[in-house]
């Protein structure tokens, strides 16, 4: 008889997730954890990066406040204490993760481990142990390139720990890490320069609710290098980092952030000697089933390279769960998945974008709303937000909504329901508005 039951490589959202329910459905569940439990999302991703995003955020509401009747003489902002404050909290809810798997009597390595068969896997103290099952969830880890000197810059997980606020922060990508950080440091006061290797930001994003992003960033004063590559990055003469691009002139930054994908964790894992089929990005081959192209190995989240979102990783730890030790077999439906990004103001979209929209089906309306938010107007805030409906035209029915502004992904996670059930632009038109809000927008669009 094998040591375990279920043998699971990496707790963070999709590994926790798979082992807590494995061991609910009775299975004798053990994981491996070779950094902190919780993973990226935890750790160094998701939650601390939105607790900045709020932290942010108050830069703009302080300012709006004088308006309001408020006044706020004495603002100061103090990194460290944010910083430190962040860092409590994901180490409390570390603790809350720990006890999470404990509950549920599921045994915890702390330590890395790697297979060395179809059954069996090797811990860092070299101690062996055999499980029917494996499920590889390893994660992605940001992508730095090649170049001289890239070992000057950081990636996203150091920004949680900065010393001190860079005055002058080069952030290369056009993605979500990009954006959003280039809001988050932006609000903090740095000056901020977004450098990209061609003209199209959040690629996969409605083009229109894009273009508003970088319409309301150029205003803010974020600088954006489009069509430009980074060369060499080396200390500058007097202080901090010279930058050399071709496209564009030189720079000089404090800090310059990559932000330019993630890649699947799966180095010195032990693929080859398990016989793993790996992808073009190396990222582990599943079907649909989650099941490798060894019988007993299973993988899900990032180091698929599917989609690198937390809420799918869950979905994909849940559905191995349920299918392999619940007897409830079940398959995750990857279509029309919401997303967001916290940028300064936030964007969110579901479903087919109008670009899409107008490729793939035959007659589309879409529907527009180009508001200015009640609060930003009392504030004096020249800061739209935009919403679009995509419709199908034959049918009536919402294949894509997308928007920008206040609390667009809160307001966008009920929209999403309305999309996935199919519903149709007249069921929107028969809903009563809410007002005074942004959100009724969504249903007063004709
Ligand atoms: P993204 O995939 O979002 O964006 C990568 C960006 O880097 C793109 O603009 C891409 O350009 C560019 N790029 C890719 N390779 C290079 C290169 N070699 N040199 C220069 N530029 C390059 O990646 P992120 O790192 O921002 O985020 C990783 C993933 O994490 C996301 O895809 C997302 O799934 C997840 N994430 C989700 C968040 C959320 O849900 N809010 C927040 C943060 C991350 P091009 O478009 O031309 O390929």
């Amino acid at each position: 008889m094998a040591d375990f039951d279920l043998f699971v490589i990496g707790a963070g959202s999709g590994g926790v997730r798979a082992a807590r329910v494995a061991a609910n459905h009775g299975a004798r569940v053990a994981i491996a954890e070779e950094h902190k439990v919780g993973g990226t999302c935890v750790i160094r991703g998701c939650v601390p990066k939105k607790l900045l995003v709020y932290g942010a955020h108050f830069a703009e509401d302080l300012n709006d406040a004088a308006m309001f009747g408020w006044d706020i003489t004495q603002c100061r902002f103090d990194w460290p204490v944010l910083r430190d404050n962040v860092l409590a909290e994901v180490s409390r809810l570390e603790g809350a993760y720990t006890e999470t798997l404990t509950n549920h009597d599921v045994e915890i390595f702390h330590e890395r481990a790697v297979l060395t068969a179809p059954n069996s896997v090797q811990l860092a103290s070299g101690r062996g142990l055999t499980a029917d099952k494996i499920l590889i969830a390893t994660g992605a880890r940001p992508l730095m390139p090649e170049m001289p000197g890239i070992e000057h810059a950081i990636s996203s997980n150091e920004t949680f720990h900065l010393d001190e606020l860079p005055e002058r922060i080069v952030i290369v990508g056009g993605g979500y890490i990009a954006n959003e950080f280039a809001g988050i440091f932006h609000q903090f006061g740095s000056q901020v320069t977004l450098v990209n290797r061609t003209d199209t930001l959040l690629r996969g994003y409605d083009q229109q609710i894009v273009d508003r992003l970088l319409q309301i960033s150029l205003k803010k004063g974020i600088d954006f290098k489009f069509n430009a590559t980074i060369e060499r990055i080396e200390p500058a003469d007097n202080r901090g980092l010279r930058v050399t691009m071709t496209g564009c002139d030189d720079i000089e930054a404090d800090q310059v952030l990559f932000a330019v994908g993630r890649r699947p964790n799966v180095e010195n894992l032990g693929c080859e000697a398990a016989g793993l089929e790996l992808g073009e990005k190396n990222q582990i081959k599943v079907d649909d089933d989650n099941r490798t192209s060894v019988p007993s190995i299973f993988a899900v989240g990032d180091v698929t390279d599917r989609v690198q979102l937390t809420p799918v990783a869950i979905r994909e730890g849940q559905a191995f769960a349920d299918s392999f030790f619940g007897n409830k077999p079940r398959q995750v439906d990857y279509d029309c998945i919401p997303s967001a990004v916290f940028s300064h103001p936030p964007l969110a979209g579901v479903g087919l974008t109008e670009g899409q929209a107008r490729n793939r089906l035959g007659a589309v309306k879409c529907y527009t709303s180009d508001f200015r938010p009640m609060k930003n107007v009392l504030a004096g805030r020249n800061e739209r937000s935009l919403y679009k409906l995509v419709v199908e035209g034959d049918s009536d029915r919402i294949v894509g909504v997308h928007m920008i502004g206040p609390d667009a992904p809160e307001i966008l996670q009920a929209a999403a329901v309305a999309v996935k059930a199919r519903l149709k632009k007249s069921d929107f038109d028969a809903t009563v508005a809410i007002h005074p809000t942004m959100s009724e927008e969504l249903v007063l669009m004709r």
